[in-house]
């Protein structure tokens, strides 16, 4: 039989009209038998997440300050959503369990785990499946770390006796049962994670976009949705600052082949962002995926005659700035120059001593360092294939009438990157996407 994992975000199950969409999908499907929840999101742009009300909770308590109102508000989320679904879950019960456990010894993740716990519980009692706590089967090391191949294993033995599901994401546990949970937006790492124990045919994420767009819509005005995407690409997209998904979501799915679907609960007909190993066909014949980009980034710019015969320069430098924790983006080069592109906010701490130290070793004949960079990245796994990709990007930049600080194309021609000044970021990320925008 086909299995679909699906999980669902805090905006899809943020009331009882959301939970109802939420089931009328499931339900429109027998392969979507296994459920991953969110706690309740907002359910306008003035509301607050419950997860958000939990930790102020937390913080009241264990400041010894009242935090009665807070979990009041708390309870009435999930009372509202009992009551408009016609269920009759134990709510007040539910919280008083909480209660007891902030009066007793508040423990924070414990605290903030509690949304998607009772969401899921709630889901699980309207669809009429299993619940599993996530306590029980997703592991994490002492050091906090996720523990991948113990929780492959537990959670498919866990769901293995389970025909249909609600895992409450999220959370697991250390192995004396205390809760952790991963970092925000969690729950879709708990989805994807599902997926590979049951061996899913296909991981949905629904959300409350319709996929991925190609580029920022705070900058360009209606982007086209991404249909389809490789792995890797969302990885390069993602970490430019395109964020439809967990970074930690794609790992898990990634390593079982296992594709994901992007949905929109709003729009159920609408067929989202297909993100996959590689694309379908030989020759993918969209050129481009997306556009990019990020700003806050520094280059250190260092000139030294006959620098290319002076075997360990290289090692060097990028030992000083290991010494100092701070990681490069890129590092391009010519034969007597070398520029180390570094995020602003990770050098500031260690500015000077950097600075010094590489004069000191390296005795450059020139060095300095430019600030207020952005960086720009244009991918695509179709570009390998292509000409006059790169063309049409530097041409529309020119015409535009900025000037390209630095110029990098990783080796899997994945990508093409340039620096610009931030002054000129947003025009050129829009200048980019015309100009490629018949590739996408
Ligand atoms: N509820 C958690 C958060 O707000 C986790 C999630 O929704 O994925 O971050």
């Amino acid at each position: 039989m086909k299995t679909i994992v699906v999980k669902f975000g805090g905006s899809s199950l943020a009331s009882a009209g959301q939970f109802q969409k939420v089931a009328d999908i499931i339900r429109a499907e027998t392969a979507r038998r296994y459920v991953v929840a969110s706690a309740p999101g907002k359910r306008d742009s003035a509301d607050t997440k419950v997860t958000d009300l939990l930790y102020r909770c937390y913080d009241l308590a264990s400041a010894k300050q009242d935090f009665a109102p807070v979990l009041a508000q708390i309870e009435s989320r999930f009372a509202d959503i009992a009551e408009g679904l016609g269920l009759s879950f134990d709510v007040s019960g539910e919280i008083a369990v909480i209660r007891k456990h902030l009066e007793q010894n508040p423990q924070r993740d414990y605290m903030a785990s509690r949304g998607e716990y009772l969401n899921s519980k709630l889901l699980a009692a309207f669809l009429g499946y299993d619940f599993l706590d996530p306590a029980q089967a997703v592991r994490f090391f002492p050091d906090g770390a996720f523990d991948s191949e113990t929780t492959n294993e537990t959670l498919a033995a866990a769901l293995s006796n389970s025909e249909r599901c609600v895992v409450a994401g999220f959370y697991g546990a250390f192995a004396d049962g205390t809760i952790h949970t991963f970092s925000r937006g969690g729950s879709d790492v708990t989805g994807a994670i599902v997926a590979r124990a049951v061996k899913a045919d296909l991981y949905e994420n629904w959300t409350d976009v319709s996929g991925m767009l190609s580029a920022d819509p705070r900058i360009v005005e209606n982007p086209r949705t991404i249909a389809q995407i490789t792995y890797k690409e969302l990885r390069e997209l993602s970490y430019m600052g395109a964020s439809v998904l967990h970074e930690d979501a794609v790992f898990p799915v990634q390593k079982a082949n296992i594709p994901i679907n992007i949905r929109n609960t709003n729009r159920p007909a609408d067929p989202g962002t297909m993100i996959m190993p590689a694309l379908p066909g030989k020759r993918a014949t969209r050129k481009v995926t997306g556009v990019a980009g990020h700003t806050g980034f520094s280059s250190i710019l260092i000139d030294k005659a006959m620098m290319n015969g002076e075997i360990g320069f290289g090692a060097k430098l990028l030992t000083i700035l290991a010494r100092h924790g701070v990681s490069f983006e890129h590092c391009p080069s010519g034969i007597d120059t070398m520029s180390i592109i570094v995020s602003t906010a990770s050098l500031a701490p260690s500015r000077d001593a950097i600075l010094a130290e590489i004069e000191a070793e390296l005795q450059p004949d020139h060095l300095s360092v430019e600030d207020h960079l952005a960086l720009i990245a244009v991918v695509g796994q179709g570009m390998i294939y292509s000409k006059g990709v790169a063309a049409s990007i530097f041409g529309a930049i020119a015409d535009a009438n900025i000037n390209i600080r630095m110029i990098d194309q990783g080796s899997s021609e994945l990508n093409i990157i340039v620096a610009v000044q931030e002054a000129d970021y947003e025009n050129a990320i829009r200048s980019i996407y015309h100009a490629v925008e018949n590739r996408l």
